[in-house]
């Protein structure tokens, strides 16, 4: 199954494989026909992603995944039609790398004190831009080193609470990461709700949060979400009367859930966020009949083993 829109997917100028030609290029490959670009707190893929876009004969929205904490958490929230330029988003995310790189030593400093020397150079020698140094870059070091045979397994055993080489971090304020995107003339989205593990009440609290800050679209159908969590999602959704976004949040082959141009349909009664784009006309997406749904097989019970994720 092929679905047309993809709005979430990292390059190498965060923690990517492929660099942003090769992701177009990947995605346009796949029957992508609309794609965002959401690499975290960086906006310096898009100029090469758009080149690339306009010779594959597909839409590049202009995007960005921000990290912002919310309640001491770290939540993602993803910008979609942004404007990279705009003065204060630009601040903002340079702010956020400069954060990371001093997350990055102590995360270092962490691994050493649990017996893992040399993390720091590790990790950046898989960060092809060294402004944006992420717990990914540590994972495929302590996999490379053969601590762990994968990157999915590193973040069960290392780096998350609890764990060693987990540390806490203050990424930008959740209502200012929403008020940038938004000033910049960009969507707010909430990337992944069903990955902060959060139970019913803290999860309505957070979506609320970001209704009240300006926050305008949630994530319903994303390779970090099971087939169960994209109905609880778009019952949420219309609950809060937000739209509903979709993006496979691809990193790679072999580290993602889900492939560029493999994501279901969005649940029925959601709203998409796409409903009054122009990058979705029936002319730029083909057939008409596609243009609606814009994605694959519509989700029903029966095929709901086939499209969930398998990891
Ligand atoms: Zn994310
Ligand atoms: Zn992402």
């Amino acid at each position: 199954m092929s679905s047309v829109i993809d709005l979430h997917s990292h390059s190498t100028i965060s923690d990517g494989l492929f660099t942003p030609s090769e992701l177009v290029r990947r995605a346009a490959a796949q029957g992508v026909r609309v794609l965002a670009l959401t690499d975290h707190d960086d906006v310096a893929g898009l100029d090469e992603a758009r080149a690339v876009a306009v010779e594959a004969g597909i839409a590049l929205v202009n995007g960005v995944e921000i990290s912002a904490t919310w309640n001491k958490r770290s939540v993602h929230i993803v910008g979609l039609h942004i404007a990279p330029a705009y003065g204060p988003l630009r601040d903002g995310l340079a702010a956020i790398r400069a954060g990371r790189g001093e997350r990055a030593m102590r995360i270092a400093a962490e691994l050493e004190r649990a017996g893992i020397p040399g993390s720091l150079e590790g990790a950046y020698a898989y960060a092809a831009n060294p402004g944006i140094i992420s717990r990914t870059h540590f994972a495929r070091f302590l996999v490379a080193k053969g601590i762990v045979k994968d990157t999915r397994t590193v973040f069960k055993k290392y780096l998350v609470k609890g764990k060693p080489g987990y540390v806490e971090h203050r990424w930008a304020d959740f209502s200012d990461a929403i008020g940038w995107i938004r000033a910049s003339g960009g969507i707010a989205v909430l990337a992944h709700p069903g990955r902060y593990d959060l139970g019913r009440t803290n999860l309505g609290n957070l979506i609320a949060d970001f209704k009240e800050a300006g926050g305008e679209a949630i994530e319903v159908v994303t390779g970090n979400h099971t087939a169960e969590q994209f109905i609880q999602f778009a019952s949420f959704a219309r609950e809060f009367d937000l739209l509903a976004s979709c993006g496979s949040d691809f990193h790679g082959v072999g580290e993602s859930y889900m492939d560029l141009g493999r994501l279901p349909a969005l649940p029925s009664g959601c709203k998409p966020v796409w409903h009054d784009w122009p990058e979705m006309s029936p002319e730029h997406v083909g057939r008409k009949s596609e243009a609606p749904s814009a994605a694959g097989a519509p989700y029903t019970a029966d095929n709901a083993a086939l499209i969930r994720p398998t990891y």
